[in-house]
């Protein structure tokens, strides 16, 4: 029986995480749940798990002691809730910067990670990788892109990897220009053409910041230089990644839009049992396959993400930073669509370098940069 931790339990990848629970009950025990705001979700939660031994709600003070042996409020409750329970795997699907800390110290326990939250790599990628061979320790990814890679590297030797192919769908306004994207509204921006995910990272979908968090992400994760990570649009989205090896042999992971499949391959790796599932993809019926090069110009914060992803340092903690900000002002409608880009170059130009950052220096880093993008649009009074 694996024992399980839960971040993000009440989200998009934390709900799709407990029904592929829910359908191995002889191998997984659900110990920890945690979320943000949403107090009643977590309760339910407790409720079809009596497994849960502890929980942590960081936005909420709603009383839910009753619930189980432990409740942590506040900012530091999900490392709180890792210390103080026994468990054997972190699944990390929190959103944001917030979730670099409990990754961290589920490595410094020895605690292997299977791991949603991208902004661990993006912001922390140089302390995660330290505390995986310092603990021995392991991450198993469950975005997509990297869970396809993931299953495609079982195919040969890294030694033998000439490059890695992230396919991109292109977001909400991959049919725009970029002066067509001067006036997009928060609803057009949220309606993804293939995935049904959280706001944040739709959002960082249409600009493209979240293709340059998952290069970032898997140059940690697969531990190869930016020269051989390369990204092709491919609109289907029915590839969801390539490996290309020397002898010029490019595997490639294909299925439908159901983030259950990288969940559970994450989860019970190496195994692959039943998983059932609303629409299997069928060859016969959908199978056309679209690939275009992909458009530095058109998608700048993927070119920046490259730059900042070899800079290193505290530059992606600082991208991070900046985005998070700027994404929840365009969703409160404070900036329009193409200043959330301005906005990430902008405190980019602006950071301070770090070049072998500590966690405390990262924490600076991620909330200078949101305080510039506040003040960059002089919002502080607001
Ligand atoms: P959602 O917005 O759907 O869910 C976010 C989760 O984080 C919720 O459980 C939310 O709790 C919790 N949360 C929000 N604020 C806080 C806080 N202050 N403290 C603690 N918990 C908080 O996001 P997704 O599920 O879409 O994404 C989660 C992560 O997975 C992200 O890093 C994303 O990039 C990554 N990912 C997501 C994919 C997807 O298909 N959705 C695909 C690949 C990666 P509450 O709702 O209670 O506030
Ligand atoms: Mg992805």
């Amino acid at each position: 029986m694996k024992r399980i931790v839960l971040l993000g339990a009440t989200g998009s990848i934390g709900r799709q995480t407990l029904d592929v629970l829910s359908k191995h009950p002889d191998e997984f025990s659900l110990v920890g749940i945690c979320a943000g705001h949403n107090a009643k979700e977590l309760k339910e939660i407790a409720e079809a798990f009596p497994s849960v031994e502890v929980i942590g709600l960081s936005e909420n003070k709603e009383d839910i002691t009753f619930l189980c042996d432990h409740v942590f409020y506040g900012e530091d409750n999900m490392v709180q809730c890792l210390q103080h329970c026994d468990y054997d795997l972190l699944v990390n699907a929190v959103v944001g910067f917030r979730g670099l800390k409990p990754t961290l110290e589920s490595l410094r326990q020895g605690k292997d990670v299977a791991l949603a939250n991208k902004e661990s790599l993006v912001a922390g990628g140089v302390l995660v990788k330290k505390m995986l061979e310092k603990t021995n320790t392991k991450l198993y990814p469950i975005d997509s892109e990297h869970s396809a890679i993931f299953q495609c590297l079982q195919a040969g030797k890294k030694e033998e990897v000439r490059r890695l192919i992230i396919t991109a769908s292109g977001g909400s306004f991959r049919d725009r220009t970029r002066e067509q994207l001067q006036d997009v509204s928060v609803e057009q921006a949220l309606s993804h053409p293939n995935w049904n995910m959280g706001k944040r990272i739709t959002i960082d979908s249409a600009t493209m910041v979240n293709k340059g968090f998952e290069v970032i992400e898997a140059h940690y994760l697969f531990d190869l230089p930016y020269e051989k990570i390369d990204t092709v649009l491919h609109a289907q989205s029915l590839i969801h990644s390539m490996v290309e090896y020397n002898d010029n042999a490019i595997m490639a992971q294909l299925g439908s839009a159901d983030m259950r499949l990288p969940i559970q391959y994450a989860l019970m790796y190496p195994n692959r049992p039943y998983l059932k599932e609303e629409h299997p993809l069928d060859m016969t019926k959908t199978l056309t396959l679209d690939f275009k090069e992909m458009d530095y110009e058109r998608y700048p914060m993927l070119k920046l993400a490259y730059q900042v992803g070899k800079r290193e340092g505290n530059l992606g903690a600082c991208f991070n930073g900046a985005d998070e900000k700027a994404v929840e002002l365009f969703l409160d409608k404070k900036i329009s669509f193409l200043q959330i880009e301005e906005s990430i170059e902008k405190a980019v130009e602006a950071a301070t370098f770090v070049a072998d950052p500590t966690l405390e220096d990262l924490e600076r880093t991620d909330q200078e940069a949101r305080e510039f993008v506040v003040r960059y649009w002089g919002l502080e009074n607001q």
